[in-house]
């Protein structure tokens, strides 16, 4: 759906070549932004450049590095004047076993993409945004953010970590009219959870846990980051946003009438 909601706008999308980030890339360009595409992943990101446009400008950057993501800062503010609009949403998955068993660089890894990299972002385009006088971020959290799921520990605590993160961010720069609010989706279908497919049933089996019965599209995780990015949340700070059928809606305890006669 296309219209001009946010013209003009300068908005950085991390991991914005592939799934959610990719989808939120686009709803922004239709809506009227210039988007800057921040990856590590320098083929896709030419690729998705090339098709969305001169809307769109792709800047390889790993964003678990703070030197890079301080240039790409730089370079955007050279480039466009300044930021409007920062999706934190770059991040890998991690299985790894449980805690004696994880792989402590492992850890590190998943707490330096998932968790060190929203610092990192928050740090160098902050300052930008308040030259601007405001702005928006929205964080990708997840609902492993929420609860626990097995073997997923350095995640979680990533995920964890950036909902709180995102709260005291709020606190912080509510008075330089900066509106912080993080998204926590469910299963989505992206690459990310792409290998499922491959695991027998595993599709099926999470599916029949979610209310809706399906995973989500990355569009309609784009929708609401879009909805928390615009003036249209502009009394929205702070807040913590499931997008996830409903998966954390119940107790997981069964249903009784199931059970009575
Ligand atoms: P994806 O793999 O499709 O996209 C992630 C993007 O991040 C990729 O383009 C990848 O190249 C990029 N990236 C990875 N490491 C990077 C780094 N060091 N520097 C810069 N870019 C890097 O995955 P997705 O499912 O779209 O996930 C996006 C976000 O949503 C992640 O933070 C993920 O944890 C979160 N999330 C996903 C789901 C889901 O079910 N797909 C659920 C909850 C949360």
């Amino acid at each position: 759906m296309a219209d001009s909601k946010f013209e003009g706008k300068v908005v950085i999308v991390t991991g914005g070549v592939s799934g959610i980030g990719a989808a939120t890339a686009r709803h922004f360009v239709d809506a009227g932004a210039r988007v800057v595409l921040a990856d590590i992943d320098g083929e896709r990101g030419a690729a998705l450049a090339a098709e969305l446009g001169s809307a769109a400008w792709f800047r390889q950057c790993d964003v678990a590095d703070l030197d890079q993501v301080m240039d790409l800062a730089e370079a955007v503010a050279d480039r466009f004047g300044g930021v409007d609009i920062l999706h934190n949403n770059a991040g890998i998955g991690c299985l790894g076993g449980t805690t004696p068993e994880l792989d402590v660089g492992t850890w590190h890894r998943v707490l330096s993409v998932d968790l060190h990299s929203v610092f990192y972002a928050c740090k160098a385009v902050i300052p930008l945004m308040r030259q601007r006088g405001g702005g928006a971020i929205v964080n990708t959290a997840s609902i492993s953010g929420l609860a626990g799921d097995h073997g997923f520990t350095a995640y979680n605590a990533a995920k964890g970590a950036v909902i709180n993160y995102t709260r005291a961010l709020a606190l912080d720069h509510a008075p330089h009219n900066i509106r912080v609010n993080a998204i926590c989706p469910g299963l989505i279908a992206t690459p990310l959870t792409a290998p499922i497919e491959g695991m027998g049933t595993l599709r099926e089996t999470w599916e029949r846990g979610i209310p809706m019965r399906r995973a989500g599209m990355p569009e309609e995780v784009a929708r609401v980051v879009a909805f928390l990015a615009s003036d249209a949340a502009s009394y929205m700070t702070g807040s913590i946003v499931v997008v996830d059928g409903g998966a954390m809606a119940g107790t997981g305890q069964p249903k009784v009438a199931d059970f009575m006669g």
